[in-house]
């Protein structure tokens, strides 16, 4: 029997439509939400993130504006942006599109957002917190897989959940999240990498496989157990002279061959994507309703 899919859009549609009444309290209390996002370069995946961001504020009417900068920009220029956006109080939320280009030191860059506005929660302050288990913001793409597993009845409690891909944007802080003692964790988590030994067999161990590494199919048939979840974190332009823009988009997983071997399946495009976006807002309204101390 095939996988049953699991629709990200669907239930980040859901999400969506829950933030609506918060959104509109906070308008009527007179604090609205806004979204500052800062891109550097003109690097196209990430433009095409910043403009997906940019019409999902203006769909739930969260006031947005964009930065851009030049790739040749200096460090400094980037870090008063910030300054200014720390100190508007129309800006909720402030995010800084990654990758930087080079000659950015982004660590510094993360490191002056005001924590209270950090909605990607990739500061420091915001990272310990999550870590000891006291989250302020979760960071959008791994929030978005935890919530799209329990809105879709994974439980992932007492199960062997393994994540390929150790990154701080996704493997490592979704491995955080997952081995909580809290509601929609409580699994026994492995985290592997391109370092691991036997990444097949440890596979194939999985009760909840994810995958986050960024190389295009890299999951196959034979690295997963019969019946498990897997969850592809995955977004990979590959050259696709059929298609209108001359490339199309694929997970990390082998996604035709692994829905035969799964019990449960996330797509792409359709699965984590519109997760993180989904997350993003929900960070962004939570940041207006910190900064009203509610
Ligand atoms: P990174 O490149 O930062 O990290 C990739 C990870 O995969 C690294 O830990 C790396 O190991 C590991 N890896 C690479 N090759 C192998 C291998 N052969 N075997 C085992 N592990 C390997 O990527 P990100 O975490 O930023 O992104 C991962 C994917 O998720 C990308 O496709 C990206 O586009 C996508 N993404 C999707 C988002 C969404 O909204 N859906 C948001 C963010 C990312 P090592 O540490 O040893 O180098």
């Amino acid at each position: 029997m095939e996988a049953r899919i699991i629709d990200g859009k669907k239930v980040s549609e859901e999400i969506l439509n829950e933030l609506q009444r918060d959104i509109q309290k906070l308008k009527d209390e007179g604090n609205p939400p806004g979204l500052a996002v800062v891109i550097v370069g003109e690097d196209p995946a990430s433009a095409a993130y910043v403009n997906m961001k940019e019409k999902a504020c203006a769909r739930l009417g969260i006031y947005s504006e964009i930065h851009r900068l030049y790739a040749t920009a200096r460090h400094a220029e980037l870090l008063d942006i910030i300054e200014d956006l720390n100190d508007n109080p129309s800006i909720s939320g402030i995010l800084v599109q990654l990758p930087l280009p080079k000659g950015f030191d982004q660590s510094d860059v993360l490191q002056s957002i005001f924590p209270v506005k950090d909605v990607d929660a990739f500061h420091p302050e915001n990272v310990g917190l999550m870590l000891v288990g006291t989250p302020r913001f979760m960071p959008c793409t791994p929030y978005g897989v935890q919530v799209l597993l329990q809105r879709s009845g994974v439980d992932v409690q007492g199960k062997h959940v393994v994540i390929v891909g150790r990154s701080n944007i996704v493997g490592k802080p979704l491995a955080a999240m997952l081995m909580q003692k809290a509601k929609g964790a409580n699994a026994t988590v492995t985290v592997c990498h391109s370092q691991s030994r036997d990444l097949p067999g440890i596979c194939r161990s999985a009760d909840v496989l994810v995958a986050a590494i960024g190389s295009p199919c890299f999951i196959k048939a034979d690295m997963v157990k019969e019946g498990a979840v897997v969850v592809d974190v995955g977004i990979n332009r590959v050259d696709d002279p059929a298609a209108q823009k001359g490339y199309r988009l694929v997970g990390d997983v082998d996604f035709e061959n692994v829905k035969k071997v799964a019990g449960a399946i996330t797509p792409v495009p359709g699965g984590v994507g519109p997760m993180t976006i989904a997350m993003l807002m929900h960070n962004t309204v939570r940041a207006a309703k910190l900064q009203v101390g509610e």
